[in-house]
């Protein structure tokens, strides 16, 4: 099915046909007609598919039309969890209003950056806004913006922004937008909790759900290597190297093991960087761009990276430490095999992750050869804790355990 058969405008199609892609992508196409209704959506579909178009291309058409101009006002307001990928959205969908014959204004913020030059930016009001909770908030308090005009709220990666690592920000935030509106919910993935929550939010949504059939399913291998945590650096370098990795993004379970790993494989003169939320935003986008740019080979990072960052060509994810849920492991490995290419997922198992390992295999259907590979075959066989393997639920609080223990304590 071509793009023209979804109800896109000419001026649209014309900017579309500059991306040279053969036809929309599953959720385009079951996702845009209903959005150009009016209609709440409800959007899930595997990582690398394609959702940001899949709201972005109807958004657009809307305020084609949209005539209204107010200080300060936002039309459309798209939340996302991650600075990387509030700034990757922006560009998409700019790179598109762009070629659009009526000015129509992108505008990105996110924190970890100075606040002045986002207000001055706002003064004349923005019809797309794409933002980070935290950012948007710091914005309202400093009166930049109303969001009392917004049509559209889009949340991208939906169920990490239901989640209760935000869901004070987003209460706020929904509590300043008008009750008419349209709600845009998209994510590779609507745990039970979070589908309830989002229920509750939507208006009459349809329910737009693309399942991977094997045929457009990412082309992801995956394989787990048992491994003793202790030699998990050895061995990564050891995999790195022997197999000419040129670009692999691996996931630890802390901002300090991220660090740690990294040290140790530049030290073995393999060019890799740490990438976690204590860095400044700076140092965040110049690793990115130096990976992009194949200048740098190894990107060590925690969870921060999982959702939504697209890199064309990155051939391999490696879990050094697990996940700690099924449904980060989707979203890790995602990163890779986007967009029709082919990819690798390696995971490290140890004697003390391996029930873990087994239950995210088991959510996800997988019985995986566990492999041993050469001069680094295990040696434990018990579970002893180990300070350096953290990340596994139940053995170590997360962000969402010490906010339910603060909620409990009845402090923030
Ligand atoms: P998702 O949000 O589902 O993880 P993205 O929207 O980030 O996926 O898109 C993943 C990649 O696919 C991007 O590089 C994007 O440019 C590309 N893409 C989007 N739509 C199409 C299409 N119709 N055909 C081919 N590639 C596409
Ligand atoms: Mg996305």
């Amino acid at each position: 099915m071509p793009f023209s058969s979804l109800g896109l405008s000419p001026a649209l199609l014309r900017a579309v046909s500059t991306k040279a892609y053969a036809a929309p992508t599953p959720i385009q196409t079951l996702a845009i007609p209903p959005v150009l209704q009016g209609r709440d959506v409800l959007g899930s579909a595997q990582t690398g598919s394609g959702k940001t178009l899949a709201f972005a291309l109807p958004l657009l058409q809307q305020l084609e039309q949209s005539t209204l101009y107010s200080p300060r006002r936002v039309l459309a307001l798209i939340l996302v969890p991650t600075r990387e990928l509030a700034a990757q959205v922006g560009d998409e969908i700019r790179s598109l209003a762009t070629l659009l014959p009526q000015a129509m204004k992108v505008t990105t913020v996110f924190g970890g950056v100075s606040i002045n030059p986002q207000m001055m930016g706002l003064r004349s009001g923005t019809d797309i806004m794409v933002a980070t909770p935290g950012r948007l908030l710091d914005l309202v308090d400093h009166n930049a913006l109303t969001l009392s005009d917004v049509k559209t709220l889009v949340l991208d990666e939906a169920d990490r922004l239901l989640d209760l690592g935000f869901a004070e920000e987003i209460e706020r935030i929904l509590a300043l937008l008008p009750a008419q509106r349209q709600n845009l919910f998209f994510s590779a993935t609507f745990p039970q909790s979070v589908q309830a929550l989002a229920n509750t939010l939507l208006r009459d949504p349809v329910r737009v759900d693309v399942l991977p059939n094997p045929q457009d399913a990412p082309d992801i291998q995956q394989r787990a290597i048992a491994v003793d945590p202790s030699r998990r650096t050895q061995l990564l370098r050891h995999l790195i190297q022997d197999n000419a990795w040129s670009r692999v993004l691996v996931f630890v379970a802390t901002k300090h093991a991220a660090e740690i790993v990294a040290d140790k494989l530049r030290k073995a003169d393999i060019h890799a960087e740490p990438f976690h939320g204590v860095l400044s935003q700076g140092k965040r986008n110049q690793v990115l761009m130096d990976f992009k740019a194949s200048r740098v080979t190894v990107v060590i990072a925690t969870d921060l990276a999982a959702r939504g960052i697209d890199i064309a060509q990155l051939p391999v994810v490696v879990n050094y430490d697990l996940p700690r849920s099924a449904v980060d492991y989707t979203h890790r490995i995602g990163r890779t095999g986007r967009a029709g290419e082919s990819g690798l997922a390696v995971n490290f198992v140890s004697a003390e992750t391996e029930t873990h390992f087994h239950l995210i295999e088991k959510r996800h259907g997988l019985a995986l050869p566990l492999e041993h590979v050469p001069g680094f075959e295990p040696t434990e066989t018990e579970v002893t804790p180990s300070p350096g393997n953290g990340g596994i639920k139940g053995k170590r609080p997360s962000k969402k355990d010490k906010l339910r223990a603060a909620a409990a304590r009845g402090t923030p």
